[in-house]
């Protein structure tokens, strides 16, 4: 397969990446943070990372807790109390991102699948929805059509129920009249 951005050969894993303006082998996502692909080539690199991130970031947590627990008279307690927030939520973030990254081992997709495949659904929730929405308002339509006509039919009969109920009142009234 020839990339129509690059003009390279690459296989059907491959994703031509805007940002990096490349291709990428079985291309996982656009890590923001790192600022490159993540792909064939540094996946493992990139789970090693935050396997290591995930653990400084809990032996950071561990000691900055207990220091902020033990000195809290210390100069220093404000600093302590910010790294052990910070520190906890990295940990909270690197976590989230190693489930995934196992869950989606599991599940043998990349990120870039995962969330191609959660878009296509919520799409396809939206169409069917806007779909059910069209099939009720024609479905409305064609019931106040019925009831139009229906309508217009009583109309053009109201002159001959008049009629109708009218002679009806003189028979009614007539052996009054007679007594
Ligand atoms: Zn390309
Ligand atoms: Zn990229």
């Amino acid at each position: 397969m020839v990339c129509s951005a690059c003009d390279t050969y690459v296989s059907l894993t491959a994703k031509h990446c805007a940002r990096c303006d490349r291709c990428v082998e079985n291309f996982d996502h656009h890590c923001k943070w790192l600022n490159t692909c993540i792909g064939k080539c540094n996946y493992t690199w990139f789970c090693a990372l935050l396997a290591v991130t995930g653990a400084c970031q809990t032996v950071q947590f561990v000691f900055a807790l207990r220091l902020t627990i033990r000195d809290d008279r210390n100069a220093q307690f404000g600093v302590l109390v910010v790294q052990t927030v910070g520190s906890g939520l990295v940990i909270l973030g690197v976590s989230h991102l190693i489930l995934l990254h196992c869950w989606l081992k599991c599940k043998g997709l990349t990120t870039f699948e995962w969330i191609r495949a959660r878009r296509e659904r919520k799409s396809q929730v939206k169409s069917a929805s806007i779909r059910r929405e069209a099939e009720l308002k024609s479905q409305a339509l064609k019931d106040k059509g019925t009831f139009d006509s229906f309508e217009q039919s009583l109309k053009l009969n109201d002159t001959s129920i008049v009629p109708l109920t009218q002679s009806l009142e003189l028979t009614r009234e007539k052996p009054a009249s007679d007594s």
